[in-house]
């Protein structure tokens, strides 16, 4: 007698049960995706930042232009 690592029920055969695996892989794979989520987010806020932080530097830069004119 088996017990499923996974659901804890009687397993049939030696093993956990095939869908309680690939169920748990499944899981795994969108877990691992959602964790992914949040770096990506990040990602692209610093290139926000960086874009913002350009914007003001050729912003600052165009100004003093302006005042040696
Ligand atoms: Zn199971």
């Amino acid at each position: 007698m088996k017990l499923c690592n996974i659901c804890h029920k009687i397993s049939a055969t030696d093993q956990d049960h095939l869908d309680c695996v690939q169920k748990r892989s499944i899981e795994a794979e969108a877990e691992d995706f959602k964790n992914s989520i949040p770096e990506k987010l990040n990602l692209s806020k610093d290139s926000q930042e960086l874009d913002v932080g350009v914007k003001a530097i050729l912003e600052h830069l165009s100004k003093s232009k302006d005042l040696d004119e």
